[in-house]
């Protein structure tokens, strides 16, 4: 059986999961108190500009005298800076939380360790680390943006299983794209806008697809729309979407759009619904190398696959 520490930490990243969408720029951020072998509080961080995850479950433990005697677990290092709530660090240092067990380091700028040191030099002990791979994969977004100082960028989209994305044929008097979604796939591409900060689509692609690029067939925001023209040079652009705080984008066309994106080496992750569909002529889709595999899903006639960059996963 799987060890206790992994279980614990495993529960906080299902909890930080629900602020997939709603937390941004913040990262994700599950914890659990443990105290005597059982969960006695458990909380993540909802909204952004709400209360952190160590707050909340904190808050959830009825008998607050069991938190001397507990073990705080958390994805991500507690924070230790005055922000929109004051410091995590000073909190758990106040209950007198003996110890606390850190899945990865935060490498903001504010926190960086000092999370860690705080609660070292007041006494608690502190493991760093547990299953730190899923707990860095889950913020990916999150990492990128503060590390790489621009969004964490995933080109979407659509393709015959000959490798087109397109062709264009004549319906009465206007041309139209042939397409390769079904309702399943629909539903996906609106929950995968929905956990991003903002859409980006070429000219062509925005007068051609007359698409709402909304989140209508799921739950959560809709991510800001933005066009890029070709007199946008990429990196530049890239620092200015930092700059104003958007972490996340999926790129969703066209091809020629996205394809300068990966030669540009700005891209995180592609995800391509690849039909059975056969075109035999069209629109080629954008070509990438050195990508790790993923398993793919299959919806229908449609199967997504995903790919990750080779040093992201
Ligand atoms: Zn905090």
């Amino acid at each position: 059986m799987e060890n206790w520490d992994n279980i614990y930490m495993r529960r906080c990243l299902e909890l930080a999961r629900k602020g997939l969408g709603y937390v941004a720029p913040n990262p994700m951020v599950g914890a659990v108190v443990v105290s005597g072998g059982r969960i006695i509080g458990e909380g993540y961080h909802r909204r952004f500009g709400e209360a952190h995850a160590e707050v909340n479950a904190i808050n959830a433990v009825h008998r607050p005298e069991l938190l001397r005697k507990s073990t705080l677990y958390v994805n991500l290092e507690p924070c230790a800076h005055y922000g929109k709530t004051p410091p995590c660090a000073e909190l758990i240092i106040a209950k007198q939380i003996p110890k606390v067990v850190v899945g990865a380091a935060d490498p903001f700028a504010k926190v960086d360790g000092r999370g860690i040191e705080m609660l070292r030099k007041a006494g608690v002990e502190v493991t760093v680390g547990m299953l730190k791979a899923e707990c860095e994969t889950l913020n990916k977004r999150f990492l990128t943006f503060v590390t790489q100082h621009r969004p964490y960028i995933i080109l979407k989209w659509a393709q015959s299983a000959d490798g087109f994305v397109d062709r264009l044929r004549q319906v009465g008097d206007g041309q139209t794209a042939v397409r390769f979604s079904n309702d399943f796939t629909t539903q996906l591409v609106h929950k995968m806008r929905a956990e991003e900060a903002a859409i980006v689509v070429g000219t062509r692609t925005m007068a051609l697809d007359q698409s709402q690029l909304n989140v209508r067939h799921w739950h959560g925001n809709n991510p800001i729309r933005l066009t890029a023209d070709s007199t946008k040079p990429l990196p530049q652009w890239m620092k200015e979407l930092y700059e104003q705080g958007i972490q996340s984008l999926i790129v969703e066309g066209g091809p020629t759009l996205q394809q300068s994106f990966i030669d540009a080496g700005l891209c995180d992750e592609v995800r391509v619904e690849v039909s059975d569909v056969r075109l035999g002529e069209g629109v080629k889709a954008p070509v990438f190398a050195g990508w790790s595999p993923h398993p793919a899903l299959r919806f229908g006639e449609i199967k997504i696959q995903t790919k990750y960059f080779a040093d992201i996963q």
